[in-house]
């Protein structure tokens, strides 16, 4: 995922100069407050944490995974297996795209739960780590947390024999991550996001842009101190859906309701596509609030992750889905 620190910070106080905190005061559930939330509802979900988090632990035991990397196919064979033990038929889509690296291939990786329509929501992650000389990334949580989340709820609703109105695929996007040192500084700004405009294009040129319905991305979602605000790209049906989900379950605190804007991302090229799409994205990712100084470092590491913060936006997702599916014609 992509972002200047500086455009990050200054986005965010321009933001809030412009909103004025005395009409939008930021949210601060209190302890009491998520509790009784919490209690009001108690909803629970077979999802199961320490099982994403053995699939984060694995992936950053692959190292650096960069697109077109031994370990990015290491990777890869991971996914495929996991997803061929839930019962789900993976597959690859290959292609080659010329990048500051010369042509490289990519695979996303896509399983498929048919339901009773073709009308389709797209759950989704990259795969992929941003490429660094020097210093070792091995991205817990900037590919990995995602992927790790990605896999279970894959696996939980495999397991779910009820009948589906829509169509749901798990995608794990190749090739996130510029292979340039910034996200927009080569091939005029087309190094990154390889795997979701790939998908795109396809369903462009298949003519199947609007069989999907929605889609739905989560990147960098298992930091110790979660925190989701509403990233305000998305669209706003999706994003009141999942985070009035989480403030249901007394999530209000990892989930806040302040915005916040990425910039770009996997779902950015569905959205140009009229496609509606969210990004589930906690960009705060360092040493306390507002501070993302782990961020596309060696700090990136498992040790900030934390199982429960990937039980909870496994179980926001996964609860969010009826909500979804009903504001879907
Ligand atoms: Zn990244």
């Amino acid at each position: 995922m992509f972002r200047s620190t500086a455009i990050f910070f200054a986005a965010v106080l321009l933001f809030a100069c412009q909103n004025g905190s005395a009409s939008k005061p930021p949210v601060a559930a209190t302890p009491a407050a998520d509790n009784s939330q919490a209690d009001k509802s108690q909803k629970t979900t077979p999802f199961e944490a320490e099982r994403a988090f053995a699939h984060v632990k694995a992936q950053v035991e692959f190292g650096p995974r960069p697109a077109g990397s031994a370990a990015i196919e290491k990777t890869r064979e991971y996914l495929v297996k996991e997803l061929k033990s839930y019962g789900l038929t993976p597959v690859l889509d290959e292609f080659t795209e010329t990048t500051p690296r010369g042509k490289v291939k990519f695979k996303n990786v896509i399983a498929e739960i048919p339901g009773e329509t073709p009308g389709t929501i797209i759950i989704s992650s990259h795969y992929d780590t941003k490429e660094f000389k020097e210093f070792k990334f091995v991205g817990a949580n900037d590919g990995g947390s995602s992927t790790g989340i990605l896999l279970e709820l894959a696996r939980v609703m495999a397991a779910d024999k009820q009948k589906r109105k829509f169509t749901y695929q798990f995608i794990f996007f190749d090739g996130e991550e510029a292979f340039c040192a910034e996200w927009s500084q080569c091939l005029n700004g087309k190094d990154n996001t390889y795997g979701s405009r790939h998908h795109v294009a396809k369903l462009k040129k298949e003519k199947q842009t609007d069989r999907v319905k929605a889609m739905i991305l989560l990147d960098m979602v298992g930091d110790k101190d979660l925190t989701i605000p509403r990233e305000e790209t998305s669209s706003a049906w999706l994003v009141s859906a999942i985070w009035g989900t989480a403030q249901e379950l007394g999530h209000r605190k990892q989930f806040p309701n302040r915005p916040f804007s990425i910039g770009d991302d996997d779902h950015m090229p569905f959205l140009r596509a009229g496609i509606p799409a969210v990004d589930v994205i906690d960009f705060e990712y360092g040493d306390g609030p507002e501070d993302n100084s782990y961020w596309h470092t060696a700090e990136d590491t498992l040790d900030k992750i934390s199982s429960q913060s990937l039980k909870i936006v496994g179980d926001v997702i996964l609860l969010s889905l009826p909500k979804i599916e009903a504001q879907i014609r």
